[in-house]
């Protein structure tokens, strides 16, 4: 069984100022990987990670995560607020969206974000809606979001390239990257984002390969020179206890050796190496805890929690494993089988199907594990439910609440009840 960061007297301790279910981040956990993180990447002159807000959207993480020189990869008017409420703005905010509303390409022209454009037709479209004036392009990076189409092999959740509505494809890239700079633009960068929860650690080397490479081409068409490239997220966590954790460390050095190859070694000026992960940066540190509220015997054992897929929808949406915990019952024997259910009127409402635990009873806790990204951030109102709340264990053993739970006021008040 997982080992957490809390027993289950902490837990009885947080329990009695937040009821369950709630989210709880480990806040040294985050720390001691971001600080890996870096470690493994210290070889290249400007690596940056922009964690993938959409990942966690909660800016007490990301000020965390900002203490590490981390950005943020913004792609919708909230995550840019997120990213600029943090203390973020320029070259730490990514903005990379796909069919981009009006309004955000305002907002992060105003943060002088980074543009990721994801098609050839934004260019335009960008210039109508920001109308930049001469010597408005000074300090400001463009990049543009390749897709790779048949060239790069499918990954599980993400699919095949060519299957994919994002980004250009090579030829629009080299044509979009002459006009951007036929308009003045002086400073530019290369993105494509292929993988998503990938555990292979040569899928992401590759990656940085084929980017290398694409910016020497770059290079040679268009005359443009980039500053930077960015291989995207999609580094995976092991979900499943038989799954092993990609070695980052071992990415560091694939990905270093490369760069001499191709980058250094074809007289390419230095190009630092970006990334923005989510997953990976917050996935293994953040459980959703909740207690079992009904036991029930029908033609399966049911054990019914007091969260629901509106806490955690992976397990829901894609058929994911996520391991489950019964502190207190950490050393007892996984002698039942049990679906582990939350209250949505949907039957895939559930958390596991004939998983192996402990004997439950009312009562336990079931802490949900690698809850920490795509987690409280897919929640939703379907049935009616409200979202939990989001707690911090902070370093020092204390706990600080870094998001309410919604309560039934913030559900109506979207409705007007006076006049029905
Ligand atoms: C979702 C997403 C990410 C983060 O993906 P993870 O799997 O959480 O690492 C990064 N970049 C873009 C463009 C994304 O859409």
């Amino acid at each position: 069984m997982r080992k957490l960061p809390f027993d289950k007297a902490k837990l009885d301790e947080i329990t009695a100022n937040y009821p369950t279910p709630y989210h709880i981040y480990d806040e040294k956990g985050i720390r001691a990987n971001a600080a890996r993180m870096c470690k493994a990447f210290a070889w290249n002159d400007g690596w940056r990670e922009f964690f993938a807000v959409k990942a966690a959207p909660n800016p007490h993480l990301m000020k965390i995560l900002a203490e590490y020189g981390f950005g943020a990869d913004c792609s919708s008017m909230a995550e840019l607020i997120l990213a600029e409420k943090t203390g973020l703005s320029g070259e730490k905010i990514m903005f990379t969206s796909n069919d981009t509303p009006r309004e955000e390409f305002r907002k992060a022209w105003e943060l002088k974000a980074v543009i990721n454009l994801d098609d050839i037709t934004h260019w335009p479209f960008l210039l109508e809606t920001v109308k930049p004036a001469a010597g408005d392009w000074e300090g400001r990076i463009m990049c543009c979001r390749y897709n790779p189409g048949p060239l790069k092999g499918g990954n599980a959740i993400i699919g095949k390239p060519e299957e994919a509505k994002y980004g250009m494809t090579r030829e629009q890239l080299l044509e979009c990257y002459a006009q951007m700079k036929a308009a003045g633009v002086e400073r530019f960068g290369l993105h494509t984002m292929v993988a998503s929860n990938e555990l292979d650690p040569e899928y992401i080397i590759d990656t940085a390969r084929m980017l290398f490479a694409l910016a020497a081409e770059i290079k040679e068409k268009t005359g443009v020179e980039l500053e930077f490239v960015n291989i995207g997220g999609g580094i995976g966590i092991p979900y499943r206890p038989d799954q092993k954790a990609m070695n980052l460390e071992y990415v560091g050095r694939g990905i270093e050796k490369a760069y001499a190859e191709l980058v250094a070694g074809k007289g390419l000026k230095p190009l630092k190496l970006y990334m923005e992960c989510g997953r990976c940066i917050t996935g293994p540190y953040g459980y959703l805890v909740a207690k079992v509220l009904h036991m029930k015997k029908t033609y399966r054992n049911y054990a019914g929690l007091d969260a629901c897929m509106s806490n955690l929808m992976r397990p829901a949406l894609y058929g994911a494993y996520h391991e489950i915990v019964v502190p207190g019952k950490e050393e007892a024997k996984e002698t039942e089988v049990y679906d582990v259910t939350g209250s949505l009127c949907e039957n895939n409402d559930k958390f596991a199907i004939q998983r192996e635990l402990p004997v439950l009873e009312r009562g336990d806790y079931a802490v949900i594990c690698d809850a920490g990204a795509h987690g409280h951030a897919m929640g939703f109102q379907y049935n009616a439910k409200l979202r939990s709340a989001e707690l911090l264990l902070r370093e020092d053993g204390t706990v600080k609440q870094i998001r309410r739970a919604e309560t039934l006021d913030d559900y109506f008040a979207t409705l007007d009840l006076e006049n029905i």
